[in-house]
């Protein structure tokens, strides 16, 4: 029977923990309940290295092996017109795409070498830099994990909840502790949280992956991750952080939230903790795709998030603190630049984040010639050598100049950036990558006579998950296929104009019907650049 209208509304549970809204699950849940996703490492070692792929348990290999930052990549052949349509066995590969966290984008020059020598060896020489200052590496067979985790693990390099829906890598800044402009080196905070809880149980079911950022300064782009903590002065207590919460892109962009507080450096562990036990047990697990901090935050707003952090599991109000001061663009640190302590750091780019594993060791031989022991990714997906005195600065930046590695790149390749893409990436819909290094080319050419006085930033992306940051560019470009001038279906973009982070942070403006072919791109681009450096005023940044 109908219910009356005078009936009492049923609500319906989004899955949150703490209010008794257990069940039903959705299978990524079930999965998690079933088994934590972290003991898939025994079955790797035990059973799946040695047995093959096909003993591969289905709900271990479409789940719990991205905690150990393992995806079974795109089964080549497939085109972006039929992702959508085919069962997720038919776009699995054999081999996997193996992600390796770097929190704070940090290496020495002897895990740097690893890193690449893994690569040399079970992953075809691959390696890409990703935006999250991680390492992916792809063609990877499962018989070889044992043997890449002793190699890595055994110097500290982790892939440890590198996926999942568990806490992700740590952006840091790449320049922490040797910045001029930084008055707290957080990496104390994050050795202190990797320690503590990757790989523990405590944080390896979440309702969904949780992005994190500490850093000084604003490079690590605060305002889209699900939790940040970025510097700032107190007028009274010194230097400490502001504590961002509930950023995010994907289909439902929104930029972060601030809660008001101001943080010291030893009390950041506990708060994060305290902020993703929130996320644990308020956040939404009955709809996937609600299933983010950000959704959270929007329901409640930062006064109540703060409110029920602090009072059911800090145990203490945190003392209120002010905003930071925004730099005009999210900073990226290519170039040379002079540390605190005289020495100097090299950022360079490789064009749209790939390289392969002779280039990363490469990279680690020219850095240890150059008298350095530390590298650094950023969250740019761009590569900085540390502690490089005066007198070996030529010889670094013409080495990695060798390496397609340019420390005075033109304006297209230091700030043109691509996801993964339709070459490995289940989801896809279009090719980004090669297609960004061609671009950028392209436009190398196209545009020598126009160099903008602001710099223009393109993003690509293979689909509208935004990977590398759709929203935020200011040529922001989602792929999708699209008609092309002859009526026929083709890879192609649609364009989203005038976002950034820092100033005026704010998502780009979709432009309603403009969509550019794959193969229209550099004419599409050449354009738009041109009528903005004729008709561009003083401060004005790219159009909206
Ligand atoms: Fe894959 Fe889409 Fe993310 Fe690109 S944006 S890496 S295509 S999920």
């Amino acid at each position: 029977m109908a219910p009356t209208s005078s009936a009492p509304a049923r609500v319906k549970g989004q899955g949150q923990w703490k209010l008794g809204h257990r069940e039903p699950l959705n299978p990524n849940e079930r999965a998690k309940r079933d088994d934590d996703a972290l003991n898939v490492r025994t079955r790797i070692e035990n059973i799946y290295a040695k047995r093959g792929f096909d003993s591969i348990d289905p709900s271990d290999l479409r789940g719990r092996m991205r905690w150990w930052g393992l995806y079974t990549q795109r089964r080549p052949g497939i085109d972006g017109g039929r992702t959508g349509a085919l069962e997720p066995d038919e776009l699995d590969d054999r081999y996997f795409m193996l992600r390796v966290r770097l929190d704070g984008g940090a290496v020495t020059t002897e895990q740097l070498r690893a890193i690449g020598e893994v690569s040399q060896t079970y992953a075809r020489d691959t390696a890409d830099v990703t935006d999250r200052q991680n390492i992916q590496y792809h063609w990877i067979e499962i018989e070889s994990m044992p043997a890449i985790w002793k190699k890595l693990e055994g110097l500290g390099v982790l892939t440890t909840e590198a996926c999942g829906d568990c806490p992700r890598v740590i952006l840091g800044s790449p320049v922490a502790g040797v910045s001029a402009d930084e008055e707290i080196d957080p990496r104390p905070a994050i050795d202190t949280i990797i320690e503590r809880y990757i790989g523990s149980t405590e944080f390896s079911n979440l309702p969904r992956k949780f992005k994190s950022a500490i850093s000084w300064q604003q490079d690590i782009g605060h305002e889209i991750n699900d939790i940040s903590f970025i510097g700032v002065n107190h007028p009274e207590h010194g230097p400490g952080f502001d504590l961002w919460v509930g950023g995010g892109l994907s289909t439902n962009p929104r930029i972060a939230e601030r809660l008001g507080a101001w943080i010291p450096l030893d009390e950041v562990p506990d708060v994060w903790a305290g902020v993703v036990s929130v996320f644990r047990d308020y956040g939404y697990r009955r709809l996937r795709h609600r299933a983010r901090i950000k959704f959270l935050i929007a329901d409640w707003g930062p006064e109540k998030f703060r409110q029920v952090m602090e009072d059911e599991y800090l145990g203490r109000k945190l003392i209120d603190g002010p905003a930071p001061v925004t730099v005009e663009r999210a900073i990226d640190h290519v170039g040379v630049h002079r540390q605190k302590d005289g020495l100097n750091f090299v950022g360079v780019a490789p064009a749209s984040g790939r390289v392969s594993g002779t280039t990363l060791v490469a990279v680690a031989d020219a850095a240890e010639r150059a008298g350095s022991a530390r590298v650094r990714f950023t969250a740019q997906q761009k590569i900085v050598v540390l502690d490089v005195a005066d007198a070996e600065l030529d010889t670094l930046t013409a080495d990695l100049n060798m390496l397609g590695l340019q420390a005075e790149p033109s304006t297209w390749r230091r700030n043109t950036m691509a996801c993964t893409g339709i070459e490995y990436c289940k989801l896809a819909i279009v090719e980004t990558k090669e297609r960004a290094i061609r671009l950028v080319e392209d436009l190398e050419k196209r545009l020598a006579d126009v160099v903008p006085d602001a710099p223009v930033s393109i993003h690509l992306n293979g689909c509208p998950n935004a990977c590398a940051r759709t929203q935020t560019a200011d040529i922001g470009l989602k792929g999708q296929i699209v008609t092309d001038a002859a009526g026929n279906q083709a890879e192609g973009f649609q364009v989203h104009l005038g976002g950034g982070l820092g100033l005026d942070a704010g998502f780009g403006r979709k432009v309603r019907g403009l969509k550019v072919t794959s193969a229209e791109l550099g004419d599409y681009v050449e354009r738009v650049v041109r009528r903005f450096a004729e008709q561009r005023t003083e401060d004005e940044r790219f159009p909206q």
